[in-house]
């Protein structure tokens, strides 16, 4: 089982402290990610979805060390020996950054307006130690290849390309260095719907040529259900559903969950479909409520829910969720 994983975590929480006062105390702390025990599978894509503020970006930061861990392990699995990369040596680590690479939301901001795309392409390549110039450029045109633009656009400016173009220009930074996992978060949100399903479906045909893993953050479930082979569901930093993306859509369990979905919209007036619309706000993730973090927000909620706070547990079919209702 662990052989399959590519990434294994276990009670990972990446908390940031509050300081107030003159000689900044630390009055309490964000637990943006709490406790979330969660596998990657190798070659698949991940899906992770969750409104604004649940911890999704914040937990594939951990998986890259670009955020610490202030709490449990991240075990990542290259070659079939799992190694801790919280335990990492500064060595480690820079070794451990050409294995994992991301692709941020924002393409427009991801590039540099002053620079033109082969110094954009290169530098990752000078970083990581690629000393012969002809090496380097073999290695940026085959990126660019990968993502079908043309290999003399390296000549241009970031400002000659349209909002789809540059998204495959980071694309094609993040590969040239062979990475085995691409964290992709919010990839393609910024840009139109036509462009995201050229963008999504480029991106499943390089997963398949180079024998890529995903970890797919987004907020629009429709593209995370296209996307993910498994989706993980989070809520205030706590992982709270995740199963196979056929089997969490027809059989949803979780009332968080359930009342996600219920916003999805769909092409064909569905006179049955109820939206679910969640009462009251999210809670502070510095005074997380006690017993089950959705309690004040579920429909469902038992007495047991306001003060025991309900593990996340296989139910069966590989289907995880933390909720009493399945106990
Ligand atoms: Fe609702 Fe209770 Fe389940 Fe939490 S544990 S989701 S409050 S039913």
């Amino acid at each position: 089982m662990a052989d399959n994983n590519i990434f294994r975590l276990e009670n990972v929480k990446v908390w940031f402290p509050v300081q107030k006062g003159f000689f900044k105390k630390t009055v309490g702390h964000v637990k943006a990610v709490d406790d979330v025990t969660i596998n990657v599978k190798r070659n698949e894509t991940l899906g992770i979805v969750g409104e604004s503020g649940c911890g999704k970006t914040t937990l594939g930061k951990a998986m890259m060390l670009l955020e610490n861990p202030t709490g449990g392990d991240v075990y990542f699995n290259e070659d079939g020996t799992e190694k801790d990369i919280t335990k990492f040596s500064k060595e480690e680590r820079f070794e451990f950054r050409k294995k994992v690479q991301m692709i941020f939301q924002d393409p427009y901001s991801a590039l540099n307006p002053m620079k033109k795309i082969y110094t954009e392409m290169e530098e990752p390549l000078l970083i990581h130690g690629y000393k012969d110039k002809a090496e380097r450029e073999y290695m940026m045109e085959q990126a660019l290849k990968l993502v079908n633009i043309p290999v003399d656009y390296l000549f241009k400016y970031p400002h000659e390309f349209s909002g789809g173009q540059r998204q495959r220009v980071c694309i094609a930074r993040a590969m040239e260095i062979n990475p085995k996992v691409l964290v992709c978060d919010e990839a393609v949100s910024a840009l139109d719907v036509s462009i995201q399903a050229q963008v999504l479906n480029l991106m499943k045909d390089i997963q398949q040529e180079r024998d890529l893993t995903y970890v797919f953050i987004a907020h629009d479930l429709s593209v995370v259900q296209y996307m993910s082979d498994r989706i993980l569901v989070m809520y205030l930093g706590k992982a709270v559903e995740m199963a196979d993306s056929i089997e969490l859509y027809a059989n949803t369990k979780h009332p968080y969950t359930v009342s996600l979905l219920s916003a999805i919209p769909v092409p064909v007036l569905d006179r049955d479909k109820k939206r679910i619309i969640l009462k009251g706000d999210v809670p502070s993730p510095i005074n997380k409520p006690a017993g089950c973090p959705f309690h004040e927000r579920c429909d469902r909620c038992m007495e047991r829910c306001k003060t025991e706070e309900p593990q996340l547990k296989d139910v069966g079919n590989g289907h995880f969720v933390a909720c009493h209702l399945y106990e």
